[in-house]
């Protein structure tokens, strides 16, 4: 199983989930948003070797945050992964926009100084402005649009600037979510949960929930379980290595 997406600091116990991760062997990016995060939440990936913890500012702290750019500098060499990063163009998060631009772009640009990372990216409501930027900086990586809701139209501009995808029981709940999925390349698809903010029937989502999508993906591209489930591995295996 694998969690390309997940707050594993976020959770009211984050030493159990990663524990239970650990004993399952379930392979986690556990993204932090602020960097100074990053040190607690590399301790709880202590001992199982397939946590990943990535580097991250989250564009809705960005106005509180913008601060810390610093010490995701200084941070930045340590870090294979970035995330989770990216814009939020929700109303609520339009009046500090020019923060998350600010934010964004320099950590794309630290990203192409530092030869590029893998990164966990939040389009919500911005995905065209958030393909700019990306556009705008290619050496900056591999992009993994997370939880992506934009149109038809910007997926396949995303396709195009190489961009992957990592998608959810959450974001499958919906008829969008599934439509969307059907039309994105199989081969740069991951799962996520993005626990434990995303939920599934009224509860946080955990990382083992990611096994809910096998089903929906045998149904879209008409698989068996078998297949999804090594079409996923090998899709990560690319993904870690690029
Ligand atoms: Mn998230």
């Amino acid at each position: 199983m694998i969690d390309f997406h997940c707050h594993l600091d976020l959770y009211p116990n984050p030493l159990q989930v990663a524990r239970d991760c650990a004993k399952w062997g379930i392979y986690v990016l556990s993204v932090t948003t602020t960097p100074s995060a990053w040190t607690g939440t590399v301790g709880l990936a202590e001992g199982a070797s397939r946590i990943r913890t990535a580097l991250g500012l989250h564009p809705q702290l960005a106005h509180q945050r913008k601060s810390e750019l610093g010490l995701f500098e200084q941070l930045l060499p340590q870090a294979r992964y970035v995330g989770e990063i990216g814009l939020d163009g929700s109303p609520e998060c339009r009046a500090y926009w020019e923060d998350q631009i600010t934010v964004f772009g320099y950590i794309l640009s630290a990203c192409v100084d530092a030869g590029g990372r893998v990164l966990s990216i939040h389009s919500r409501r911005a995905a065209s402005a958030v393909l700019d930027k990306l556009e705008a900086q290619p050496a900056a990586g591999t992009p993994v649009l997370h939880w992506f809701s934009g149109t038809i139209r910007e997926m396949q501009r995303a396709i195009k600037l190489g961009c992957w995808f990592s998608i959810g029981p959450a974001m499958l709940a919906s008829e969008k979510g599934r439509a969307l999925t059907a039309k994105m390349p199989p081969d740069r698809i991951v799962t996520e949960t993005d626990g434990p903010f995303a939920q599934i029937d009224g509860n946080s989502a955990f990382p083992w929930d990611c096994a809910r999508v096998v089903p929906i993906l045998t149904s879209l591209w008409d698989k068996p379980p078998g297949a999804v489930e090594e079409q996923l591995r090998i899709n990560l295996r690319r993904l870690t290595r690029s």
